[in-house]
C-alpha cells in the first residue's frame, strides 16, 4: 500500500480523537464549490502548547487494526472498514518531512491496539524516540497511550512526548463494562494515576528525568451511552481532581456504518458537545464547580450557554454591583470574561465603573445589561423574569432586539 493511502486512512481514523477544542462548528466544505477551505477535514490539528501558543499537529494512527471491540468506535475488530498500518520509519519520516516544510509543528499520535498492548505502545514510544535522538525533533508530541501497557513504557513515553493521553471514553464503569468490555476502568486509573504520581515526582524534583511536560489528558465521548451531562461533568470534575489532568476533550459519538445495535444510531446534537466544553471551561477557569452548573440530574441548556443558564437560575445574586462586587463574582457575570473581569477591578481603583466603560471593552451589552448595575445605570427590566430574559437571550439577534422593549418596560 502506498504511504499516501496509508494516510489517507489512518488520518481519517483519527478524527475521532478529540485533541484540540469543540468540533461545534457547522460543517462547511469548498470542495466543488467557490472558495477555499473547510471546517471538516483531518489530518492536520491544532492544539495548545503549555505556553499557550496554538499548534499545528500531524494526528494519525499508528494503525487502525484493534484487537478489542469497543463498540462506539469505528476501528474496532468487527468493523468493516479499509485498514492500514504504518511502520515506525513512515511515521518517523511523514512528520520530519511535514515538519521541515512548514505543514506543521508536531505529531499527535495514537493508534488501535496490535498484537498486545506492550508490542502497541512499544512502536508508538519507538516512534518518540526516533524522533527525539535521531532527527533531534523539537517539536510538540503527544502520544495516546495504552492503559494495560508496562509502566516502564508508559516513562519512556513521557520522557520523548510533551503531553500524554489516557482516554477514559466512558463515564461510567458500567457503561465501559457494557460497550467496552475488554477494557477496566481500573486500568484507565491505574495508567492516570502512575502519570500523575511521575508529574508529581518531577515537580518536587526539577532534576529528574524530564516526564511530559505539558501533562496529561483525556477524552470522554458524549452520546454514546445513555450518561447525561450531569454524569459527564461530574466525571471530568473527579478526573480533573484526582490525576491534575490538563484538559477532558469531549468528542460527540459518530453513528458509523454498520453500528452495533448496542449504540445510537443518530449522533447527539454537536451543540451538546459545545455545552460540555463550555462548562468544563467554566469548571477550569471561573471555579464553577459541577454541582452548580448541573445541579440535578439531565443536560446541559442547548439554547443559552452554561454561565447564562446558571445566572438565570441565581437571579439572587443580580444585578451586580461592578463597583462593589468580588473580583471572582464580576467574572460570573453572563458576557464578561476572566480579563474584562480583571479589567474591571484595576480600573475601579482609579474611578468608579460607568456604563460606557464596559462597551468600551467590548463586553456583550445584551448578555450584561440585566446582571449589572454601574454608577450610572441600573436595569430596568429588574423584575423580568427568568423566562423572558431567557428567551430574549436565546432567540435570534433581530427576535432579540424585538423582545427587548418588552423587558425595558416590565
Ligand atoms: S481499543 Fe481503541 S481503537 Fe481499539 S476498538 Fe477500543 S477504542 Fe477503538
Amino acid at each position: 500500500m502506498k504511504l499516501t493511502d496509508k494516510l489517507e486512512i489512518l488520518a481519517d481514523a483519527a478524527k475521532y480523537d478529540a485533541s484540540c477544542a469543540s468540533s461545534g462548528a457547522p460543517k462547511r466544505s469548498s470542495i466543488g464549490k467557490d472558495g477555499i477551505g473547510a471546517t471538516s477535514g483531518m489530518g492536520i490539528c491544532h492544539s495548545y502548547t503549555p505556553d499557550g501558543r496554538c499548534v499545528s499537529l500531524l494526528k494519525i494512527l499508528l494503525t487502525n487494526f484493534c484487537i478489542y471491540d469497543c463498540q462506539y468506535c469505528v476501528n474496532r475488530r468487527s468493523s468493516d472498514v479499509p485498514r492500514a498500518r504504518f511502520a515506525v520509519n513512515e511515521v518517523v519520516r511523514l512528520t520530519t518531512d511535514f515538519y521541515l516544510r512548514n505543514y506543521i509543528d508536531g505529531l499527535f499520535l495514537s493508534s488501535g491496539i496490535i498484537r498486545s498492548a506492550d508490542y502497541t505502545m512499544e512502536q508508538l514510544v519507538e516512534v518518540a524516540r526516533q524522533l527525539r535522538e535521531t532527527h533531534h525533533f523539537r517539536g510538540y508530541i503527544h502520544l495516546k497511550t495504552i492503559p494495560d501497557a508496562d509502566p516502564a513504557l508508559l516513562e519512556a513515553a513521557g520522557r520523548y512526548a510533551d503531553r500524554l493521553s489516557v482516554n477514559i471514553e466512558l463515564p461510567t464503569e458500567a457503561s465501559i463494562a457494557h460497550l467496552a468490555p475488554e477494557k477496566s476502568i481500573h486500568t484507565i486509573k491505574l495508567a492516570m494515576g502512575a502519570i500523575r504520581t511521575k508529574l508529581d515526582q518531577k515537580a518536587e524534583e526539577p532534576k529528574a528525568p524530564k516526564f511530559a511536560p505539558a501533562g496529561q489528558s483525556t477524552q470522554l465521548i458524549v452520546g454514546a451511552d445513555a450518561s447525561d451531562d450531569k454524569t459527564i461533568l461530574d466525571t471530568a470534575e473527579t478526573l480533573y481532581g484526582s490525576y491534575k489532568l490538563k484538559r477532558v476533550y469531549y468528542s460527540a459519538f459518530s453513528p458509523i456504518p454498520q453500528s452495533p445495535k448496542s449504540v445510537p444510531l443518530q449522533p447527539p446534537p454537536m451543540m451538546r458537545e459545545h455545552r460540555l466544553y463550555q462548562a468544563d471551561f467554566l469548571m477550569r477557569g471561573y471555579g464553577f464547580q459541577a454541582s452548580e452548573l448541573m445541579p440535578a440530574a439531565g443536560n446541559l441548556a442547548l439554547d443559552i450557554d452554561p454561565k447564562l443558564a446558571w445566572a438565570l437560575a441565581h437571579r439572587e445574586h443580580f444585578p451586580l454591583d461592578l463597583n462593589r462586587a468580588e473580583a471572582n463574582m464580576i467574572a460570573r457575570v453572563p458576557g464578561i470574561g476572566l480579563r474584562n473581569a480583571k479589567r474591571l477591578v484595576e480600573l475601579r481603583r482609579l474611578r468608579a465603573i460607568r456604563y460606557v466603560d464596559l462597551t468600551r471593552l467590548r463586553c456583550s451589552m445584551k448578555k450584561i445589561a440585566p446582571f449589572i448595575v454601574t454608577v450610572d445605570y441600573r436595569p430596568r427590566q429588574d423584575g423580568a423574569s427568568s423566562e423572558l430574559l431567557r428567551r430574549a437571550m436565546a432567540e435570534a439577534p433581530s427576535q432579540q432586539m424585538a423582545l427587548w422593549p418588552a423587558l425595558q418596560a416590565a
